[in-house]
């Protein structure tokens, strides 16, 4: 048996989560395995032991120490939605939807989705890498030590190949975990919006010409379409989807955001790895999600930031034995925060779920909604070293003290991601 390398000790609470290695769900959420006086071994950035610490100690004497002081260890936080490449912020547009501008109207405006795009193909690559690194590693220093990060403001064939390169370097460069994911279907460009055929052309050219070099090059685990009445329609997203999985990339959807479309239960219909948003799904869609392998990924920070005063039916969801995820959904537009353990919050106080539903959506079906179950989200024998460290004594206060940054170390594979060699301000 391999010795311990390093020992995680002086932890007032190890929340380890442990337990099956996939999606958890309805009832299965109510327990995030909190464990006191316990200790965590790791040999070559795998957990090899969660026991008394004592015990631990005195098997592995060798092994250099990390002192929890007394904070609460979780497994490292796993943000599962983020759309964190992009250019300039838009903070304008809080201040006009406040005052009742319109979407549209804001648009006209010069804002908008579109804004981030033509802002995006206006910027140099590694432009793009460094306003990400710095995203990326604010993330970090929240905790967050998986991050899913889509393509989506380029929408040419190289803008969006450009955009996974920017996430492909990123991953290399950062001590962070980076999932990425291909959304050349985000929004139907400008420059595609005159007519039906040239529509049309756009979604050809997503899969006829963007995709086959995706799929080639291997640069995306997932592809997601927008599925939104005003977006893409159902048949659209369909035809992209089937395309991308025949391909072989995985699948994903923002999916009945504002308005039901049928959108969950075509996720559920394509065997789609997750279905995001969902704050408008219907008593089908939840029933289709529940009898489904798919996460449902649940974007409390959106709603909240657009001010829209509802959120998914977190509860029915659950109580229909749907799995559930938490994301941050991190944008430029509708959830511009880096804040993992708020969205947490917004989990216990918007979505009436307990701290272990939130614990467990933010790790073990984080991880399940990037088809990472097997080997991240746990702190269990076998689980890569993914740890956050937080400055409370009680898992409880991780949702409580809100907006607060109470996370002391995170790490990777049980290299150190936050304190970074970055500043973190
Ligand atoms: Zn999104």
């Amino acid at each position: 048996m391999s010795a311990a390398d390093l020992l995680f000790v002086n932890a007032a609470q190890v929340v380890t989560c442990a337990g099956a290695a996939r999606a958890r769900r309805g009832s299965e959420m109510r327990d995030a395995g909190i464990r006191r006086g316990a200790a965590v071994a790791v040999h070559a950035g795998v957990v090899l032991a969660v026991d008394a610490q004592e015990g631990l100690e005195h098997r592995y004497p060798d092994a250099a120490r990390v002192d929890c002081a007394g904070g609460v260890l979780t497994p490292g936080l796993v943000d599962s939605h983020t759309h964190a490449i992009f250019g300039r912020a838009r903070y304008e547009e809080q201040e006009l939807r406040a005052t009742g501008v319109p979407y549209m109207e804001i648009a006209r405006r010069g804002g908008g989705i579109h804004a981030s795009v033509r802002d995006l193909r206006s910027r140099g690559d590694d432009e793009l890498v460094e306003l990400a690194r710095r995203r990326l590693v604010r993330m970090a220093s929240y905790g967050t030590t998986t991050v899913e990060v889509k393509s989506g403001y380029g929408l040419t064939v190289a803008d969006e190949l450009r955009m996974l390169r920017v996430i492909a370097r990123l991953e290399r460069e950062l001590p962070l975990r980076l999932i990425p994911t291909w959304l050349g279907a985000h929004e139907i460009p400008v420059e595609f919006r005159a007519t039906p055929a040239a529509r049309e052309a756009y979604i050809a050219m997503l899969i006829d010409d963007m995709l086959p070099i995706i799929a080639r090059d291997g640069l995306a685990r997932f592809a997601d379409v927008f599925c939104e009445p005003g977006v893409f329609t159902l048949d659209e997203t369909r035809r992209i989807l089937m395309a991308a999985r025949a391909a072989g990339l995985a699948l994903k959807l923002h999916a009945d955001e504002l308005e039901s479309s049928g959108a969950a239960q075509l996720a559920a219909e394509l065997g789609a790895t997750s279905a995001d948003h969902l704050a408008a799904i219907s008593e089908p869609g939840i029933r289709a999600l529940a009898l489904s392998d798919t996460v449902a990924t649940l974007l409390p920070g959106t709603m909240l930031f657009l001010g829209k005063g509802r959120q998914a039916p977190a509860r029915a969801l659950l109580d229909a034995g749907a799995a559930i995820a938490l994301a941050s959904d991190f944008n430029p537009g509708t959830s511009p925060t880096v804040n993992l353990p708020l969205i947490l919050t917004l989990g216990v106080s918007e979505l009436h779920l307990s701290v272990a539903e939130c614990v467990l959506a933010a790790t073990v079906n984080g991880a399940a909604a990037l088809g990472l179950a097997q080997r991240v989200g746990q702190i269990a024998p076998g689980f890569a070293a993914d740890l956050a460290l937080f400055d409370i004594e009680d898992v409880r206060e991780l949702p409580y003290w809100y907006g607060d940054r109470r996370c002391m170390g995170s790490w990777v594979s049980g290299k150190p991601c936050h304190p970074y060699d970055l500043p973190v301000s």
